[in-house]
Formats: C-alpha cells, sequence, structure tokens
C-alpha cells in the first residue's frame, strides 16, 4: 500500500517534471523572440520630428545623463511652469513647497522633467 502511494508520487513528480521542462522550452523561446524583434526595433539617435507642427526632439545632456528632450517645451519649461511664480516655492530649501519637492525627487530619480501647469495651493507672489 505504501510502495503504491510512493509510485503515484514519483510518477507526479515525473510527470510534473517533464511539464516544467515544456514550460521552460516555451520561455526560452520566447525570450530570444523578443530579443530578436528588440534588436530589429529602430532606435533613433539623431534630432527627430514628433507631434503636432513637427517639434524637436534631441538628445542633450543633464545633470550627468544623455535625455530625450523637447527642444521649445523645455526652454519655456520656466516661464511655463507655475512654481517659479509661486511664493511657496523654495528649491533647496527646507521649508519648500511639498508638491514641488516631490515632483524634484521624482524627476531627479527619474532623469526626466516636468512643467506644473495646474495647481490647487498656487499663491502668486505679491511683489
Ligand atoms: S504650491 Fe503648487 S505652484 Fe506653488 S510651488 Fe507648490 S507645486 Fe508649485
Amino acid at each position: 500500500m505504501l510502495q503504491q502511494v510512493i509510485n503515484n508520487i514519483v510518477s507526479d513528480l515525473q510527470q510534473i517534471q517533464k511539464q516544467l521542462a515544456t514550460i521552460e522550452g516555451r520561455v526560452e523561446h520566447t525570450e530570444h523572440q523578443l530579443v530578436q524583434i528588440d534588436e530589429r526595433l529602430p532606435v533613433a539617435l539623431e534630432p527627430v520630428t514628433t507631434g503636432e507642427g513637427g517639434r524637436l526632439v534631441e538628445l542633450q545632456h543633464h545633470y550627468g545623463s544623455a535625455v530625450w528632450t523637447d527642444v521649445d517645451a523645455d526652454a519655456q519649461r520656466r516661464a511655463s511652469s507655475l512654481c517659479y511664480r509661486c511664493r511657496l516655492f523654495k528649491p533647496g530649501k527646507e521649508e519648500n513647497c511639498g508638491i514641488a519637492e516631490y515632483l524634484y525627487k521624482g524627476c531627479r530619480d527619474a532623469d526626466s522633467a516636468v512643467t506644473v501647469t495646474r495647481c490647487k495651493h498656487f499663491q502668486v507672489h505679491m511683489t
């Protein structure tokens, strides 16, 4: 009786092992196909124009990283951002706006930049 149970377990394990080998083979095959697809994808290294009106996007270096940059939008970033006209914006200081600090850290970690065009807490400078 016990021997029969052991035989059944061994048989089940052998079946599972075969199925795992099949799955492993399929995963390897899929990974290989993905690498082939990825190698065929064109990668732009030269400036490109994209979007409405053909906006120029080029590789620029910011804070030690090469990052694709929408040239016109980036040039307008300070002028467009509410933060630069907000009295709560104190970059580099402990009392900096929490939202601005959160966005700054996210952008720093992701090598990206955002422009704040909406904010519930904006307080205009009264100078
Ligand atoms: S309150 Fe809004 S506009 Fe002002 S600094 Fe913070 S995120 Fe920018």
